[in-house]
C-alpha cells in the first residue's frame, strides 16, 4: 500500500520521465517516440475468434503486446501502477471508436477475475480497473462479482500452450443471474485465449447468451 502511494505521489509530482525509455517529457506517461511505437491492431488483426461447441467467443484486442505498451502493462500489473488504468482504458476506447465498435444490446460489463490471494498481493485486479473505465464510457453497468476464480492460477508465462489450457480450464465459476445476458468480458492481455475462454465457458454454463471479449493487447 505504502509502495503504491509513493509511486502515485512520485508520478503526480515528478511525472517528467517516459515510463518506457526514461527520456524527459513534458507530461503524460510516454515520450513521443515511445508513443509512436504503440501499434494499433487494425481489422482484421484486432479480431480473434474461438469456437467451442455451439458457442462462439469473439474478442477484440486493441494493441500489439510489445514495446511501450508491454512496459506500461507490466507496470500496471506487477508494479502497483494502478493509476495507469485511466490512460490505458483511454487508449482502448480510442481504438474501439476507431474500428466502430458499439456495444449495443449488451447488458453489462464484467472482467476476468484474479484469485483473492493475488488481489491481496497486488491490491487490485487490473482487468477490473479497465472494465470500470469502459463501463463509464459506454454507459453500461459494471458487474465485477459475476465470475469467481476457484484456484490460484499458477503464473502462465512459463507453461506450454497445452499446459496453459489445462491450468485454467474449469477454474472459474459464474453466478446464476447471467441467464440470457449479453456480456462484455474485459481482460488485459490476450495470449492463447485460454483464460478468457474459461471465463466464457463459466458464463455459458449458467445460461449467458452472447459474450464479447475485449482486451487491451494481444
Ligand atoms: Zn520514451
Amino acid at each position: 500500500m505504502l509502495k503504491r502511494w509513493i509511486i502515485t505521489a512520485k508520478n503526480l509530482f515528478f511525472p517528467l520521465t517516459c515510463l518506457n525509455c526514461k527520456a524527459k517529457i513534458a507530461g503524460g506517461c510516454l515520450c513521443q517516440s515511445c508513443q509512436k511505437q504503440i501499434k494499433f491492431l487494425a481489422p482484421p488483426g484486432c479480431y480473434s475468434q474461438i469456437k467451442i461447441n455451439q458457442n462462439n467467443l469473439k474478442i477484440i484486442s486493441s494493441y500489439s503486446y510489445r514495446g511501450a505498451i508491454k512496459t506500461l502493462i507490466h507496470l500496471f500489473k506487477y508494479s502497483h501502477y494502478d493509476y495507469l488504468a485511466a490512460a490505458l482504458a483511454k487508449l482502448m476506447i480510442e481504438q474501439l471508436d476507431k474500428i466502430g465498435f458499439k456495444p449495443l444490446n449488451y447488458d453489462f460489463i464484467t472482467s476476468v477475475p484474479i484469485h483473492p490471494y493475488k488481489i491481496k498481493v497486488r491490491g487490485y485486479n487490473q482487468s477490473k480497473l479497465l472494465a470500470k473505465q469502459l463501463a463509464n464510457y459506454f454507459q453500461l453497468p459494471l458487474k465485477d462479482d459475476i465470475i469467481s476464480s476457484k484456484y490460484i492460477r499458477n503464473s502462465q508465462t512459463k507453461l506450454s500452450l497445452e499446459k496453459r489450457k489445462e491450468n485454467v480450464y474449469g477454474k472459474f465459476t459464474a453466478k446464476d443471474n447471467v441467464k440470457g445476458a449479453n456480456i462484455l468480458l474485459v481482460d488485459d492481455v490476450f495470449t492463447t485465449g485460454a483464460t478468457i475462454l474459461a471465463c466464457g465457458k463459466a458464463l455459458w454454463e449458467k445460461g449467458a447468451n452472447k459474450i464479447y471479449g475485449i482486451t487491451l493487447a494481444k
